[in-house]
């Protein structure tokens, strides 16, 4: 195994024991047209790409261009026009797929707000049918991996701050212990700090858990600090203008690894690709 993989020292298991490639998604000539008073709009035309198992895969492209209609048709929540897409070999059908959970951009719509911290995180476990203690036990540890008191289970979303209901929204998602994450410009509304806390704290679920990532942002600086790949797409009706391996060693820091050249290299190229279009 060479490449980016190798490079970041983390063990992904590109090749199952049969030597074909472990996929955790497969998207093949994927295309959007949204309809609307007998006018089309293409949002998306023909993407491929994959995650692999253990990858952390990032998707750029400008505002409009089409991430969250990728993303929602990847997760089953939007029928493609065409297309396909499969997790770990399996077409997904309609809704998303058990092997799914979603964090949002709008945490303030991610969450119910009438229902506590406690039963936020632990509904979609409920749904399956859990026991009230199971749940309980389940949400008490989701505390703890996102970084949240425990004095906040009986709050209501409002009550929290913008930082602290993502985690929530980060704690539901994981619940389930999907074995994809799919997160659309999760960080874009909180501050900076903020956000350097929570793009750690995803790095770490992703890296302790052994997820699979699909992470969609406007920030490229972010994407390149997240990710073993960079998917760029172009301006709408969009499809991959290019992927950028991102060969920077992990564990990552915030400061050091934002001063490598390499990191600055992988900024003006991805910049480039983004701007020039
Ligand atoms: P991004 O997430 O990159 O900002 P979107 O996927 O939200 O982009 O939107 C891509 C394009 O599709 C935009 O031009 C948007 O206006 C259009 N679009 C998104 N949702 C709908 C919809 N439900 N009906 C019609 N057009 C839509
Ligand atoms: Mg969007």
């Amino acid at each position: 195994m060479g490449g980016p993989w190798a490079a970041n020292g983390r063990e992904i298991r590109k090749m199952s024991n049969t030597g074909t490639a472990t996929a955790a998604l497969v998207v093949e000539g994927l295309s959007k047209t949204y309809g609307a008073n007998g006018v089309d709009h293409r949002a998306i035309e023909r993407v491929d790409l994959e995650v692999y198992a253990g990858e952390f895969v990032s998707i750029v492209g400008p505002s409009g261009s089409g991430k969250t209609t990728l993303l929602n048709c990847v997760s089953g929540l939007l029928a493609p026009s065409s297309g396909q897409v499969r997790s770990f070999g399996e077409p997904i059908g309609d809704g998303p797929s058990a092997e799914m959970a979603i964090v949002f951009q709008d945490y303030s719509r991610s969450l119910f707000p009438w229902l506590t911290v406690e039963r936020n995180i632990g509904l979609p476990l409920k749904r399956t049918g859990a026991g009230k203690g199971d749940v309980a036990a389940a949400v008490d540890s989701l505390l703890e991996s996102v970084g949240l008191p425990r004095s906040v289970i009986g709050k209501y979303p409002w009550q929290l701050s913008g930082g602290m209901q993502q985690r929530v929204a980060i704690a539901r998602a994981l619940i389930n212990k999907p074995k994809i994450l799919l997160m659309d410009e999760p960080f874009a509304s909180v501050d900076a700090q903020t956000r350097m806390s929570l793009e750690d704290l995803t790095l770490r679920v992703w890296k302790e858990w052994n997820k699979s990532i699909l992470f969609i942002t406007h920030d490229i600086d972010e994407a390149i600090y997240m990710s073993d790949r960079v998917v760029v797409l172009s301006r709408g009706p969009s499809t991959v203008k290019a992927t950028v391996d991102v060969p920077l060693p992990r564990d990552r820091d915030q400061i050091a690894t934002k001063q490598e050249p390499l990191f600055g290299k992988l900024r003006s190229e991805v910049m480039d690709l983004v701007m020039g279009q």
